[in-house]
């Protein structure tokens, strides 16, 4: 959307703002600083980078407040869980709201006038298109440019073939329980620095976040980044195992999702007004509630 709106395809827009949790593998911030400096600001458009925090850091922080990943739990009784995804809202919406707040000059906690508002773009294909959804403020008013243009994913990696940047990586924490198998091989095989800060942070977390912990709100289980609930450096990332697929079917009675989804990661993943809405995929449990 950038590059069509730097290109004059898209009316231009005033800025962009990408919200960093600070985790993201560096491939996507060279990728940034490049999307920047080539198209960005030779049309005149400021990339605003907002965060709230490093999401890595505040895990294992003792002293920090931590808004859960989606992390895989198997409890004591053997019985398995997830906890309750709070990150995309605490390091990526509010971030982006407060952004918003200030560019149109009410910071928080200021009323803002129900004729003021931002348009703000929001990138799904027409592939996507369930994942189209509103703001749930008053001055946000979202619109999807991709699916206006009738543009499949297939059509935005051409296009983006055309213009240089056929290598555009996906965005998203390093360590996202979200990652099929695909996107862990990949960080294993191409960098082996990030491979060891997934699996040290897998480690880390094993007895929940450090702050629940640290005030004797204990998990009652163990959390895991991978989803067959086994250590990263030895959860079998190049296959799916028998367990896996029975867990997985049990979960969701579509074995064609459920393929895609171990290999390619979960099909809605991280982003911000576009998160997927079915609850099927976690099977939601108090953050730490299975704490004592
Ligand atoms: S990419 Fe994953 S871990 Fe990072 S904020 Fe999104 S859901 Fe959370």
């Amino acid at each position: 959307m950038l590059a069509l709106s730097a290109e004059g395809i898209l009316p231009k827009v005033d800025y962009a703002i990408f919200a960093d949790t600070g985790w993201e593998p560096k491939v996507v911030y060279s990728h940034l600083d490049r999307l920047e400096q080539e198209i960005a600001t030779p049309a005149g458009i400021p990339v605003l980078r907002v965060t709230a925090g490093n999401i890595r850091d505040d895990a294992l922080d003792p002293e920090h407040r931590f808004a859960s990943m989606p992390l895989y739990i198997l409890n004591q009784d053997g019985k398995q869980g997830m906890t309750r995804r709070q990150c995309t809202g605490e390091y990526k919406i509010k971030p982006i709201k407060k952004k918003v707040r200030e560019l149109l000059g009410y910071p928080y906690p200021q009323h803002i006038p129900k004729d003021i508002f931002v348009e703000q773009w929001v990138g799904i294909s027409t592939d996507e298109f369930h994942r189209a959804k509103d703001a749930d403020v008053k001055y946000m008013r979202n619109r999807h440019p991709l699916i206006d243009l009738g543009w499949s994913r297939a059509d935005c990696i051409r296009y983006l073939t055309s213009i240089g940047l056929a290598d555009t990586p996906k965005s998203s924490c390093l360590g996202c329980p979200f990652h099929g198998n695909a996107q862990w091989r990949n960080i294993r095989d191409s960098s082996p620095a990030e491979w060891a800060d997934v699996v040290a942070f897998d480690a880390a977390i094993r007895q929940g976040n450090a702050r629940a912990n640290a005030s004797g709100n204990r998990l009652l289980g163990q959390a895991f980044l991978h989803r067959s609930r086994v250590p990263l450096d030895q959860a079998p990332i190049d296959h799916v195992t028998a367990a896996e697929w029975a867990a997985r079917q049990q979960e969701l009675d579509d074995g064609a999702v459920m393929v895609e989804e171990l290999e390619n990661g979960v099909v809605d993943g991280c982003s911000p007004w576009a998160c997927r809405g079915a609850s099927e995929y976690e099977p939601v449990q108090d953050d730490f509630g299975l704490a004592s």
